[in-house]
């Protein structure tokens, strides 16, 4: 079972970066997502280039989330997305003529822009693929030109929205294949989106099935978190992709770090490919005591790297080790 955690801190530091990232790895974790925003790309490429070849250095493979671009995905700063602001063209149009502000996933220029910056990412950063958090269908139908245009069947226009999202997600992954072939894919829904899993699955350069099993966040029953992982299990399974659930270890009061490990207990249940979490994220009454209580839970995991077990490693041969040190590394 491998470990993803999220590191949505800063890069600038890089002592304190190179500590985090040991501290991730000694987890037995194997990737990090960083999340980049289009605001971050432009202002410090050189603290981004830097910070995520620690990451590679310290044996972390790098996901790399787009954050909020186009305003469809989730990221750790509640900014909008800069070329929506800049580009309200791109909007989607209610049947009454007013614009939202999430760039219509149909519309030509935003796909093209959105398209050459994961190009720009993926050739520029030390990174392995990219992943797409909390993508939402827009619950706004979209009566744009381009909609209209491609779906001139005005009462058809609700379900082909939901048939070209799947078509946009398509397209971004060949995208990503297409820059770079052993690039990974992945997508992390909310739960209320799961939905979507059924069309999902059928993408052929989707990699990662995952979900946000928040149920604290959501105020739903904890019986939910092994009802949502079976779910993106099973339907990952079922057509060779991965399967990724996520661990609610933010925002969390006393009494929620006492849910912790049965929630984890939950998730574990459903036997993932991977399971993930976060590096001292955000609105935790203690936030120590919650990273450590994950570290805890993490270490129950069973390892499949030998390095962990020096006793082991001394009777390898040198070669053997090497390449198994280089083993998480892409
Ligand atoms: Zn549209």
């Amino acid at each position: 079972m491998d470990i993803t955690v999220a590191y949505f801190h800063t890069l600038f530091h890089v002592d304190t970066v190179k500590r985090d990232f040991e501290q991730i790895r000694a987890t037995g974790a194997t990737s990090i997502v960083y999340a980049v925003h289009e605001q971050e790309d432009q202002r410090w490429p050189r603290d981004l280039e830097r910070g995520l070849k620690l990451a590679q250095e310290a044996g972390l493979k790098v996901m790399l989330s787009l954050g909020r671009y186009g305003n469809l995905f989730a990221g750790p700063s509640h900014i909008p997305s800069w070329y929506t602001f800049r580009h309200p063209e791109t909007c989607i149009k209610d049947r009454h003529g007013r614009f939202h502000n999430v760039s219509c996933h149909n519309h030509e220029a935003f796909r093209s822009w959105l398209f050459h910056e994961i190009e720009y990412l993926l050739s520029s950063y030390a990174v392995s693929g990219i992943l797409l958090d909390e993508p939402r269908c827009p619950d706004v139908t979209c009566f744009c030109s381009v909609c209209r245009a491609l779906c001139p069947d005005i009462t058809d226009l609700q379900h082909f929205q939901r048939r070209s999202f799947i078509e946009f997600l398509s397209a971004l992954f060949s995208t990503v294949k297409a820059v770079k072939s052993n690039a990974k894919t992945a997508i992390v829904l909310l739960p209320q989106d799961l939905n979507l899993v059924d069309e999902l699955v059928t993408i052929p350069q989707l990699d990662t099935l995952g979900c946000h099993l928040f149920w604290q966040l959501l105020n739903e029953d904890i019986s939910q978190v092994e009802t949502w992982g079976r779910t993106v299990v099973e339907a990952a399974r079922q057509h060779d992709k991965r399967s990724q659930l996520w661990l609610q270890n933010f925002h969390q009061d006393e009494e929620g770090e006492q849910m912790l490990e049965p929630s984890w207990a939950k998730l574990l249940s459903a036997e993932p490919d991977e399971v993930a979490c976060y590096y001292y994220w955000r609105n935790n009454c203690d936030p120590e005591r919650v990273w450590e209580t994950t570290r805890t839970l993490l270490r129950r995991i069973p390892r499949r790297q030998l390095h962990w077990q020096p006793a082991f490693a001394r009777l390898s041969s040198p070669v053997a080790n090497s390449n198994q040190a280089q083993e998480g590394v892409q």
